[in-house]
């Protein structure tokens, strides 16, 4: 086994860092307010300068503009943006990777023609419509639906907690069209553009955390759209949501990993700076036992990530739960991570404004979306009990 970066990753790696410390840090505490005009300008600005390294097109073919890179390689340019910005990071994975994945999964020539340079530029931004108010953790229970009128699909329902919904020029729907199918098989997706008539976004809900990418509902209100914003089959929707997500779990953990490695490097270089009793607080053994174990839970994120990522590029059938593993470990270790940091800062880390207060309320969203603690633990015991059980 090699835990070497090849030398394009290595390149990647520094490239990213230094990229988004000069570019992309700076801006997160602005962005950390309820998204307004101005918050929405500066994201917007953050994913064009991303869409300039080659980020956004990292999973897309080259015919489309993309560098078709390896999972494996995402992550490691995904760390650093999320370490920089885990909003700008958030706003720009639903993007590129909710909706632009199943794209380039299942979607026709013409569909990844329309609508993948767009996003790959930072020009245009998607969203994923799965989740509703009814229906999160049981993704198969949504009751949007969709119905066949006049050589059109006419679409009802309403969607919850959608990132970049308020900012989106497209999104992915997910609407039942055979209601007799059985629960998720009779599931279609729909390319729903963000103009087109009964399709209507709410205001952005006021968050605890990622406060930089903006969420709200989606109202689809008999919003008609042609055959051709079918994604795939007819019917397919629910496994494609599926896979889409096998992604956005190594994404999330991704961004849990960012949060952990800033928590981890602002808790360091306040305990050095910062003097109690006549030495600097890293002295205390209590506060470099903290530092140690912030130290292992991020490598030990990075290595699950890695792993799941590694598995999900070469094929291995694993995949699935080892991206559900790295999911649940990382989630968990950003919250300590946070958590640690704060207590580190002591009464500064409680105030408005110190770093490690934001990543505190950022790292309260990684256990709960993309699959929360609770529902990845499930597949990962499923997964136990099909192997060794009866
Ligand atoms: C900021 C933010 C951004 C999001 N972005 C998107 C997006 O872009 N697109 C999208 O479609 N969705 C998005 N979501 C939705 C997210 O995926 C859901 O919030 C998440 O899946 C949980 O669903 P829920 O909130 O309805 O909670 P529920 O499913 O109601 O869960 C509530 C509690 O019950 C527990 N629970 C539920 N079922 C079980 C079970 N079977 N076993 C044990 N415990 C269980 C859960 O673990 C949780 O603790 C986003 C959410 C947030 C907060």
């Amino acid at each position: 086994m090699n835990y070497d970066f090849t030398e394009d990753q290595r390149l990647i790696k520094d490239n990213f860092s230094r990229f988004c410390r000069k570019e992309i840090e700076p801006k997160a505490a602005s962005l950390d307010r309820v998204p307004d005009k101005e918050s929405e300008k500066l994201l917007r600005e953050n994913i064009k300068k991303l869409a300039s390294l080659g980020y956004l097109g990292m999973a897309h073919e080259e015919k489309y503009g993309g560098s078709g890179l390896d999972t494996l390689t995402q992550s490691i340019a995904g760390e650093e943006v999320a370490r920089a910005c885990a909003s700008t990071y958030l706003s720009a994975g639903a993007s590129c990777g909710l909706f632009g994945l199943p794209l380039r999964h299942f979607g026709s020539d013409e569909q990844k023609r329309k609508y993948l340079p767009g996003i790959i530029s930072g020009e245009k931004i998607g969203c994923f419509g799965l989740t509703e108010p009814g229906a999160g953790s049981d993704a198969a229970g949504i009751n949007t639906r969709a119905e066949k009128k006049g050589g059109k699909w006419i679409i009802n329902g309403t969607k919850t907690f959608i990132t970049n919904a308020p900012v989106a020029d497209a999104a992915l729907i997910f609407a039942y069209t055979d209601r007799n199918a059985g629960p998720g098989s009779g599931i279609t997706s729909f390319i729903v553009e963000s103009g087109t008539p009964g399709f209507v976004t709410g205001k952005p809900f006021d968050k605890m955390g990622f406060r930089g990418s903006p969420t709200s509902e989606i109202f689809l209100d008999n919003c008609a759209v042609d055959e051709d914003a079918v994604l795939g089959q007819p019917g397919r929707g629910f496994a494609q949501a599926m896979k889409t997500l096998e992604y956005g779990r190594i994404g999330m953990a991704t961004v849990c990993l960012g949060i952990a490695v800033a928590s981890m490097e602002a808790a360091e270089c306040y305990s050095r700076e910062r003097q109690q009793f006549g030495k600097p607080i890293n002295r205390f053994q209590e506060v470099g036992f903290k530092l140690a174990d912030m130290m292992i839970y991020t490598d030990l994120s990075r290595l699950l990530i890695y792993r799941a990522a590694w598995a999900k590029d070469t094929g291995d059938p694993e995949s699935a739960v080892l991206a559900s593993c790295a999911k649940l470990f990382a989630s968990e270790a950003a919250a300590r991570c946070a958590d640690m940091a704060v207590q580190i800062h002591g009464g500064y880390g409680y105030m408005k404004g110190c770093v490690v207060e934001r990543l505190f309320r950022d790292a309260r969203l990684c256990e709960i979306g993309e699959g929360t603690s609770e529902i990845q633990r499930g597949i990962i015991a499923g997964d136990l009990i099909k192997k060794y059980g009866a």
